[in-house]
């Protein structure tokens, strides 16, 4: 099998590598790769910026966005072969802590947990990958390529329920969103906040290209001039840029008892000047939170499966901007002006099949 690779550290080590399946013990079910989203973070992991190869090996198999088609499973588990699904990112740590015990992983306290492509578990860019059944989830085929987007949607739908949570400590009537940048996190957390019956609000710095009237098909109103220039305080604003200016400019953008929920995973540096004492008076007195959001547990899969399922399926392959053959690799990784999501096909054969 083709599988994808990097040597976590070492900037720009990405090669195609061929190798045997794996054994049975690293995962009872096998999937065969259908396709595979890219992401930032894949990118971080190609820079050398991020990610850790499976415990005794240098190099990593990239790739946490699945799609595939299984094609053995134990018996007594109640997947068959066929069955489209996707992998799960993260894993418990083997402590574990009082989160993962409960199959709450991602707010793992101990930071031990292992990620599929980023940290210490080989992931999911390779013709055939194995998991264990319990972090397999099946997904609807009638959503053909744009279930791809399940994982992406997963941790969308964790920051929401967790913005929900956090609402729900008063009387809880959102009305408005904002959502800073329209990358396939952003055009997603805007897609649930339209399903959520609210005024959603896009801010990106493309001024043409696809983004704007994504955005806007969804029903949202979008902005790119300046944040400033955005006018009204938010219940709810979705941070999806992690770019500090940006960042800076949103702290204190939400409105009394609102919440910023952070999503974008920033590297080091970037100082923005903020007057904290002013912030500090704004949330206190105000009652508002600011927090950070990572990864999804299954509980965020299916609402993420249940969100795409109600969305317009044109709307949702729109956000597919490039599709590339498993042979066009090298191209896969590059950033492109416009670009929303790239997808890797792995099979076109089963993808015509299902979709
Ligand atoms: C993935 C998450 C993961 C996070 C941090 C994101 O790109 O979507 O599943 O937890 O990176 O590694």
């Amino acid at each position: 099998m083709r599988s994808l690779t990097v040597e976590p550290g070492i900037p720009d080590s990405l090669r195609l590598e061929e190798f045997r399946i794996p054994p049975a013990d690293r995962g009872s079910v096998l999937v065969r790769a259908i396709a595979l989203g890219v992401c930032g973070t894949d990118r971080e992991i190609i820079a050398g910026d991020y990610g850790c190869p499976p415990p005794g090996h240098k190099r990593l198999i990239i790739g946490h966005e699945s799609l595939g088609v299984v094609e053995e499973v134990p018996e007594g588990v109640s997947l068959y072969p066929g069955d489209i699904v996707v992998g799960i990112v993260r894993h418990p740590d083997p402590v574990p802590c009082a989160n993962c015990a409960v199959g709450e992983w991602d707010m793992c306290r101990n930071g031990r947990y292992t990620e599929h492509g980023i940290k210490s578990l080989d992931g999911f860019g390779s013709e055939f990958w194995r998991i264990e059944p319990s972090f397999v989830v099946p997904v609807t085929a009638s959503l053909g390529l744009a279930a791809v987007l399940t994982e992406p949607a997963s941790v969308v739908a964790k920051a929401w329920e967790h913005c929900e949570r956090i609402g729900h400590r008063a009387r809880w009537r959102p009305q408005s969103v904002l959502v800073t940048g329209a990358g396939p996190v952003g055009l997603l957390a805007a897609l649930l906040g339209r399903q959520r019956d609210l005024d959603v609000h896009v801010f990106d710095r493309a001024h043409d290209g696809p983004k704007p009237e994504i955005a806007r098909a969804l029903g949202a109103t979008y902005h790119h001039s300046s944040l400033d220039a955005v006018p009204g305080d938010f219940d709810v604003i979705m941070e999806c840029t992690g770019a500090p200016p940006v960042i800076a400019g949103v702290l204190g953008r939400s409105a009394a008892d609102g919440l910023v929920c952070l999503l974008g995973v920033s590297g080091s540096g970037g100082v923005q000047s903020v007057d904290l004492g002013s912030l500090n008076r704004e949330v206190v007195l105000d009652n508002r939170v600011i927090f950070g959001s990572v990864n999804a547990n299954r509980r965020h899969y299916e609402a993420a499966l249940a969100a795409l399922a109600n969305a317009n399926r044109d709307w949702l392959h729109r956000l597919i901007t490039t599709r590339v053959a498993l042979t066009d690799w090298k191209t896969a990784f590059a950033l492109r002006p416009d670009d929303i999501k790239t997808v890797i096909v792995f099979d076109d054969a089963a993808l015509q099949k299902f979709s």
